[in-house]
């Protein structure tokens, strides 16, 4: 059993306070009890940004090169625990153990090796005609991540933040707190001055208002869902703070005629279906041309039903439960009502996964012929649910792509370059993914719209945490 009573606070592991509320960890695969963590209050957050503060006076002034060095070493203990990170994750949200090791755990590689790179090659000091440009941190900062790719995100937030020189305050999620408390033991044993990374556990409403309100904090980097976002920015208002978003997403794939549809469909299913639907850039929305629809819609069945659904400690296992009770019954409650309001799924479903009763798993789901005002096709479900569109013309692919709120990511298969340029230019996306292409982590992450407002990742990430003074001489 995991018992996480402490939060670390100035270098040292500080015990909770007795009447400290409790919750239990909850292993998703098993719906069993592995541990529990006690969570933080806003006075622990004043401890914590009190420490933060004080250190910033000599951290932020420290030079690149001592900073690429605390940055390599937290880069080295990482590695040195590496499958302790891909088992924490697997057993705190379940994600499948392979996209842990693959993926999920190997993001924080990308992200520290990254940011090292982006230092390296970024002069803090910037002669120009008749003036200077200074980068210089942005101060105290409040990190608060979520659930779905916890290690990802702490990672990208912790790694600029040093190196730009800003001390920190880390609240990652309830929901996740395993690989986070790595992530703290791996800091505690580098030479990282105490006081400038620090890590409370604690809920939203409590640690994350306190964060997002406090007075000494000078900027917020947030990801999560859009509703807590906007609670994030409204309590930073008043203290005029940075407040750096990464929310949600319902991100259209746009699929144009001569594209092989089977190769690309297996593709497009799992941008949706990868860590069990659980990704804020997730491929949700397959708009496909109309007179292809069916035969498309036959594919992306069997693709989803050739799945392996189970277990994520088994290595074979490609879709694991949801992460939490309540993203399970949130999955499921939408499910219900799209089935109730007489939508079939073509397949998947709110039944329970045959073996899999005990966990909080759900069946990889498709609905086709959906029209955008539709509740599976509005909705970000963030569970493993496809949606399938047709369009009849070009213009209404982009039409129906740019329909939503969100703004995160846009994929295109087309084997037309031409139609490829105009389909870019056209997505209101911040991320356009062309004929398959990674994501990069030196490229930008971040939204446009409800999506948020942060770029994140590589040098954009490291630009986050810094302010801009300009020298006149
Ligand atoms: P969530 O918004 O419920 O929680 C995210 C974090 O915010 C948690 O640490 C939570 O405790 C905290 N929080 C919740 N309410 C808060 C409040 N009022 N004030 C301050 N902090 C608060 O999101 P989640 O369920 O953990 O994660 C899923 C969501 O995150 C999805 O919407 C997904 O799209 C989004 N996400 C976005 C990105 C991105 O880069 N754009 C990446 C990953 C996840």
């Amino acid at each position: 059993m995991y018992e996480i009573t402490s939060f670390y606070i100035d270098g040292t592991w500080q015990k909770a306070d007795a009447t400290a509320d409790i919750i239990d960890i909850i292993n998703p695969a098993s719906a069993e009890i592995i541990g529990s963590i006690a969570l933080g209050n806003a006075h622990d957050v004043d401890h914590a940004v009190s420490a933060a503060k004080a250190v910033f006076q000599t951290f932020g002034q420290t030079s690149r090169e001592a900073r690429l060095e605390w940055l390599e070493q937290i880069l080295d203990h990482y590695k040195a625990r590496y499958e302790d990170f891909v088992k924490a994750i697997t057993m705190e949200m379940g994600a499948p153990i392979t996209l842990s090791r693959e993926a999920q755990a190997y993001s924080g590689i990308e992200h520290l090796e990254a940011t090292i790179k982006a230092l390296k090659n970024f002069d803090l000091v910037q002669p120009r005609a008749g003036y200077s440009l200074r980068y210089e941190p942005v101060g105290v900062c409040g990190l608060i991540t979520p659930w779905n790719w916890p290690i990802n995100q702490i990672a990208c937030k912790v790694a600029p933040a040093i190196a730009a020189g800003c001390t920190m305050v880390l609240k990652p999620s309830e929901f996740a707190p395993l690989s986070a408390q790595l992530f703290a033991e791996i800091i505690d044993e580098t030479d990282l001055p105490k006081g400038v990374f620090n890590m409370i556990y604690g809920d939203g409403p409590n640690v994350g208002a306190a964060l997002s309100q406090h007075p000494d904090i000078d900027m917020v980097s947030f990801t999560g869902s859009t509703k807590a976002g906007i609670a994030v920015a409204k309590a930073a208002a008043r203290t005029v703070k940075r407040v750096s978003q990464e929310l949600g997403g319902k991100s259209p794939i746009i699929l144009t005629e001569g594209v092989d549809l089977e190769t690309v469909i297996p593709d497009c299913v799992w941008l949706c279906m990868e860590n069990t639907g659980q990704s804020c850039n997730a491929g949700t929305r397959l708009i496909v041309p109309a007179h292809l629809h069916d035969q498309i819609t036959e594919i992306a069945k069997r693709v989803a039903e050739s799945y392996v659904v189970g277990d994520p400690q088994d290595e074979n296992m490609q879709i694991g439960p949801l992460a939490n009770r309540g993203q399970y019954e949130k999955v499921k409650a939408i499910l219900e009502q799209a089935e109730a309001e007489g939508l079939k799924p073509v397949t998947g479903g709110s039944r329970p996964v045959k073996n899999c009763e005990e966990g909080y798993f759900i069946q990889p789901t498709i609905f086709a012929g959906l029209r955008n005002d539709q509740l599976i096709a509005k909705e970000e479900i963030f569970g493993p649910v496809l949606a399938i569109l047709p369009y009849e013309t070009l213009e209404q692919a982009i039409e129906i792509a740019n329909d939503t709120p969100y703004g995160l990511s846009a994929y295109v298969y087309t084997p037309d370059d031409s139609l490829a340029a105009q389909l870019v230019t056209q997505l209101r996306a911040g991320m356009v993914h062309v004929n398959g292409a990674p994501l990069s982590p030196d490229a930008p992450f971040g939204g446009y719209k409800k999506s948020g407002n942060g770029r994140e990742w590589g040098i954009h990430g490291v630009h986050e945490f810094l302010e801009i003074k300009a020298v006149m001489k």
